[in-house]
């Protein structure tokens, strides 16, 4: 479909990483590798195979352990260059052996004979998380800002829902047909996409909101399970982080207040 990209699937499926992590290589004979995904050797070998002795740079969307921990093994395989942001905060689930040689910043072109890559940075998801807009084709590799299949997790504190939010409406101001997502397989009609998770977000938000005025003060655990009673309680522990998530968006804006180990709603 879009001719400047090959995307490998690394065999890691699970419930954060549905059919498991998506490695894209873009161009033919001046490749960047895009999310190496986790440390496992026989997916480094298929990128190495089908890189076919052209790939001169390893780029990550963001340090989560999905998508980061194979940049190293892989870049010292290859003699290539690694490049990406370092997180703000360290969680169990960022990858600590991530080292870039290069550090992306937003607007950056990574210009090649056969295309440009435009950087821009989406935190939300990850406080270092970056897109990359491949200009040739207006298709988006989004990591995990957008996922085709299942919901983004949001954890604090490096992950904030409303740098989330903003992040997905700073899309609108670039040309974009396709996204490429980071799990899942690619999308079109961009814009759809983004209003529909900016509005699944934000109708999340208004039933946190609303059960705070019922229950007035709760612990997270008990407010869970109603904001959340139309989901799977296989995933919620992964929903306990978007939902401290929305409260933490909540009580920026002074709707909502943290004592002790509750949750209030302000008068
Ligand atoms: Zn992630």
């Amino acid at each position: 479909m879009i001719k400047l990209i090959k995307k490998i699937t690394a065999p890691n499926g699970g419930v954060f990483t549905g059919e498991g992590t998506n490695t894209y290589l873009i161009g033919h004979k001046d490749i960047t590798v895009v999310d190496p995904g986790p440390n496992i050797a026989s997916h480094l070998d298929a990128i190495i195979k089908q890189g076919d002795n052209n790939i001169k740079r390893i780029i990550v969307t963001h340090t989560h352990k999905d998508h980061s921990p194979g940049a190293r093994p892989l870049a010292k395989q290859l003699n290539v260059p690694v490049m990406g942001c370092y997180a703000k905060f360290d969680m169990s689930i960022q990858d600590e052996t991530f080292k870039p040689d290069t550090i992306l910043e937003d607007k950056q072109l990574i210009n090649t004979s056969e295309y440009t890559l435009e950087v821009i940075h989406t935190p939300g998801h990850a406080s270092n998380h970056l897109c990359f807009l491949l200009q040739e084709e207006e298709c988006l590799l989004t990591g995990d800002h957008i996922m085709n299949g299942s919901t983004v997790v949001i954890a604090p504190p490096d992950g904030s829902m409303t740098e989330y939010l903003d992040s997905l409406k700073k899309l609108e101001h670039f040309k974009i047909k396709f996204l490429a997502p980071g799990h899942g397989d690619y999308l079109d009609n961009p814009k759809m996409v983004i209003e529909w998770i900016i509005n699944h977000r934000l109708t999340r938000e208004d039933k946190v909101l609303q059960s705070m005025q019922k229950l007035i003060e709760t612990s997270i655990e008990d407010l869970l399970l109603e904001v959340y009673d139309d989901v799977d309680p296989k995933l919620h522990p992964i929903a306990l982080w978007s939902l401290e998530a929305h409260l933490i968006r909540l009580q920026e804006r002074n709707l909502v207040s943290k004592k002790e180990a509750n949750w209030k709603i302000n008068d």
